[in-house]
């Protein structure tokens, strides 16, 4: 079955199909994050999503290049870096590895490419000078740059295609410098910034003096270096939608790069908000979470990533930690089963079986309906149980044991949950097996003694087997 997805820019959903149909390559650029803090659980919300995309078109046959960017110059960094004193690479650095930590705690494969804008400077530069040549762009007496939505249009571009914009709000002709800004009318904004006093040495030389780039010619300019002038799929938060995305658009349409008739991305896909605890995520709220908040308390990347992936990305999810307790419960179902399985397939040795489990069908049949997750944990959780029945009975052989595990672990890539593992031996436990061996081999059995007595008192015990000591929790 073809895969269908809803793309904002038609606000419909419709099939999936690339630029490179016929050998299935995938271009997919996902707005990261901006690197000044820990990220919250709300944004992880999208890069889960945006995981699971990328792994389901691979289970689909495609080849994905996944491109996420790091923003590592933007008005909240440089805000920061003032406060603290940190020089810029420094700061950003340290976030930038936290991000990656914790998309490896949430089991999200590493994006292939992860460019940061701070690398991408001469890019940006070309890509305004290019604006500035069409006429679209216009430097500001101060050596700032921005993009001129009237001339824009001039040329015969749509702004507003992603978003519906008040017909009365776009006549006002206000100049926006700010990253961010949330009304619904089109203003110009920065493409290039002036440095002022409090940049302080953040700045790169350029053809209108030194400044830096805005966040939003970031994007364009990285994707379309990376995944070239025309590609197949744009993620983000639906938050980024207006202005972020449109602005993204503007800049690259009004470039000119693409082919006649290719616009700059095929399909938009946009991840709806998450409340905490039914209200949205602050800080003075107490609901806001990072993942190593939730990590603290106790909680594994595996159930917060299941969780996220409970419902629908259109749908705004209220994400509570009573939720993170029943995603334990649904997993340790999974694990549980999973377990029975593989015992039964280590008994006897299973024969060669040409049947399939049905999982993967009915797992990719609620997938390529939009990424329909409910009836895709639906069909699962029917699985655990129809399996556990079938196990009940006893007639249940080692071959069907192995289907029905193939089927699980073939989902698996798609879902990326992972198996619980048993926790590592701690290392301080490891050296004292080692020091009690090294005393039963010097004859030294009072010591030997003394050293499995401490570990009972750590919760641990040895056991001798033909391989040597192994610990084991008591
Ligand atoms: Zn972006």
């Amino acid at each position: 079955m073809a895969l269908r997805l809803f793309n904002t820019l038609r606000r419909q959903v419709e099939e999936f199909i690339p630029f490179d149909a016929e050998d299935k390559n995938v271009g997919m650029y996902c707005c990261g994050p901006t690197v000044y803090d820990y990220g919250h659980i709300g944004n992880f919300r999208t890069f889960v999503f945006a995981d699971l995309v990328r792994r389901y078109l691979a289970f689909k046959g495609f080849t994905v290049n996944h491109v996420m960017n790091i923003t590592d110059v933007e008005d909240k960094i440089i805000r920061r870096i003032a406060e603290s004193g940190t020089p810029l690479a420094e700061f950003t650095g340290r976030y930038t590895d936290a991000f990656l930590e914790d998309l490896d705690i949430l089991k999200c494969l590493r994006p292939h490419q992860l460019p940061r804008a701070t690398n991408f400077i001469p890019q940006i530069i070309d890509l305004i000078v290019r604006l500035e040549k069409r006429g679209i762009a216009y430097r500001t007496s101060d050596g700032s740059v921005y993009f001129g939505i009237a001339a824009y249009r001039t040329c015969g571009c749509q702004y507003g295609q992603l978003v519906q914009l008040d017909p009365d709000a776009q006549r006002q002709t206000e100049r926006i410098s700010g990253d961010e800004y949330d009304k619904e009318n089109a203003s110009d904004f920065a493409l290039w910034k002036a440095r002022v006093s409090q940049d302080g040495s953040v700045f790169w030389e350029s053809p209108w003096g030194q400044g830096r780039p805005g966040w939003h010619i970031e994007c364009s300019a990285m994707s379309m270096a990376l995944l070239g002038p025309s590609f197949d799929l744009h993620l983000g938060g639906e938050d980024l939608a207006f202005p972020h995305h449109e602005d993204e658009i503007a800049q690259s349409e009004g470039s000119g790069l693409q082919q006649c008739g290719r616009p700059f991305v095929k399909h938009w896909l946009h991840a709806s908000h998450l409340l905490v605890e039914g209200k949205k995520m602050s800080k003075s709220l107490g609901n806001y979470y990072t993942v190593r908040d939730l990590v603290t308390q106790g909680f594994s990347g595996r159930e917060i990533r299941f969780l996220l992936l409970r419902a629908h990305y259109r749908e705004t999810f209220n994400f509570t930690l009573e939720g993170l307790e029943g995603a334990r419960v649904a997993l340790n179902r999974i694990d549980v089963l999973l377990g029975r399985l593989t015992e039964l397939t280590e008994s006897i040795p299973a024969a060669p079986t040409d049947s399939v489990s049905k999982l993967p069908i009915k797992v990719a049949e609620a997938l390529d309906d939009d990424l329909n997750v409910s009836r895709a944990w639906a069909s699962v959780f029917d699985w655990v149980r129809d399996t556990n029945v079938a196990l009940a009975t006893g007639r249940f052989q080692p071959t069907d044991a192995a289907r029905e595990l193939a089927g699980w672990h073939l989902i698996e890539t798609a879902l990326g949950l992972g198996r619980k593992l048993d926790q590592p031996t701690p290392p301080e436990i490891l050296e004292r097996v080692k020091a009690r061996t090294a005393a039963k081999l010097a004859h030294d059995f009072v010591k030997a003694d003394l050293i499995r007595e401490e570990l009972r008192s750590l919760g641990w015990t040895v056991e001798d087997t033909k391989t040597g000591a192994k610990p084991k929790r008591l």
